[in-house]
């Protein structure tokens, strides 16, 4: 491959299979200047086998790996704890279970010390609650796809749950390997993932040093997980939180699809017809297409799409509420099972300041600066609000 790139820019999702294929490791990820990770190839060391272009899920992916879902359910954990910790239903954490029941591994993302999200592959004693919950950041996964390989290929069961790219990637190398009979794939709706640089320099901006910081939640459970709010913690003690829409330059820009990588604007997967045996994420539509009197917080959609997805779903379902809802209520009005995110000329605001400067927050605000202006006048507002209601209690109190 020498000077060539193993696939156009726009289509590489990051997922660094080209460089966990490479025998003779000459395949690295660098950041190019909008700090998103694409191969670099030493052409020194390259020898033209092509293997990492054939293996490339975004140059190797076939029509018939997509199915439309047969089923679709609105669901939730029954463990009420599970539940409450997680970004919708929890049901990551009951296909988890259900996975351990049959002796299998499993897939999470994780931050590690450092703030990267980074997905590992783990059994039921390696299992942590960190797995649970959205990071709304890329995650590395080039480590785990030769590890999952290697498994399926010792006969071991592993269930994959990982956002639509990093699923076409898997099944792309277990097709290859021949070994795809004991992978079970969970796909989980995607609008789109930052590059990682931007989250650190945004805490950086907001609260010092990320290092210090010992927890990152965008959708922390302590304000219940469906009010997105997105909080940092030193020491247990929350020391930033703002929700989506207060103004905060990283939520603003990633709720506002500003600053993707740009294969998330021309993504394959964004589509009604899904990657994986079975897709989850949040129930936008529920209730659209057919009255629903049900539960409506910390809710999940989940799609299932293939046989091996039924069978799975069946086995985990002894961990779950649900009740079948019609197709179109998911399908036509979560926009991320239709299209992707569209790119604005705002996006290309962004891509040329942050390249100019490389300072996150800086080039959010001249992209967005007026949005995020109403966001922090949204937040005093609210703030007001609550000062005149506490004066209003306490009038009444006095008053009595
Ligand atoms: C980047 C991203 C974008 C999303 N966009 C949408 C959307 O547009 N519409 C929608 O309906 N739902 C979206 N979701 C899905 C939703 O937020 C929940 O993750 C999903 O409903 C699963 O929730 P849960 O309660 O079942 O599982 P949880 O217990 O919350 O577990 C979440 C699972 O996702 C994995 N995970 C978390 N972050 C990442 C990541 N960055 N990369 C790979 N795996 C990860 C975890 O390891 C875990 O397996 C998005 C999620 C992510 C991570």
């Amino acid at each position: 491959m020498k000077n060539d790139l193993v696939v156009d820019r726009e289509s590489c999702t990051g997922c660094g299979m080209c460089m966990s294929i490479c025998k003779r490791n000459c395949i690295s990820l660098v950041k190019d200047d909008s700090a998103a990770v694409y191969p670099h190839i030493d052409a020194q060391k390259c020898v033209s086998c092509s293997e990492c272009v054939k293996v490339c899920p975004s140059n190797s992916i076939k029509p018939e790996v997509f199915s439309l879902p047969r089923r679709v359910y609105v669901g939730w954990n029954t463990d009420n704890d599970i539940r409450k910790n997680a970004a919708s239903g929890g049901i990551a954490s009951a296909f988890y279970q259900c996975a351990f029941d049959n002796g299998w591994l499993a897939t999470g993302a994780r931050f590690t010390d450092e703030h990267i999200l980074r997905m590992e592959l783990f059994d039921k004693d390696g299992f942590t609650p960190a797995y649970r919950n959205s990071k709304y950041v890329f995650c590395e996964t080039a480590e785990v796809y030769p590890e999952i390989a290697e498994k399926l290929r010792e006969g071991r069961g592993v269930l994959f749950i990982g956002l639509p790219c990093h699923t076409a990637a898997v099944r792309a190398l277990a097709e290859r390997e021949n070994c795809s009979e004991k992978l079970i794939t969970c796909d989980i709706i995607c609008h789109g993932v930052a590059p990682a640089e931007y989250l650190l320099q945004h805490i950086d901006a907001v609260a010092g040093d990320h290092k210090s910081v010992d927890r990152i939640s965008f959708r922390d459970p302590d304000w219940e997980t469906w009010s997105y709010m997105f909080t940092l913690r030193k020491k247990e003690k929350v020391i930033y939180k703002k929700r989506v829409k207060s103004g905060d330059t990283y939520q603003n820009g990633y709720h506002s699809a500003l600053i993707y990588r740009e294969n998330c604007y021309r993504c394959r997967y964004a589509r009604p017809e899904r990657i994986a045996d079975i897709t989850i994420g949040d129930f936008s539509g529920l209730g659209s297409r057919k009255p629903y009197t049900g539960e409506r917080y910390n809710v999940s959609c989940i799609m299932v799409n293939t046989d091996k997805g039924e069978r799975f779903f069946k086995a985990a379902s002894k961990y779950l509420v649900y009740e079948e809802r019609p197709a179109d209520e998911a399908l036509k009005v979560e926009k991320q099972l239709q299209h992707p995110s569209e790119r604005t000329e705002a996006h290309n605001v962004f891509v040329r300041e942050y390249a100019a400067d490389r300072d996150f927050d800086k080039a959010v605000n001249k992209a967005i600066g007026s949005q995020l202006f109403s966001g922090k006048m949204y937040e005093l507002f609210r703030i007001h609000e609550v000062k005149q209601l506490l004066r209003s209690v306490r009038r009444l109190v006095i008053k009595k």
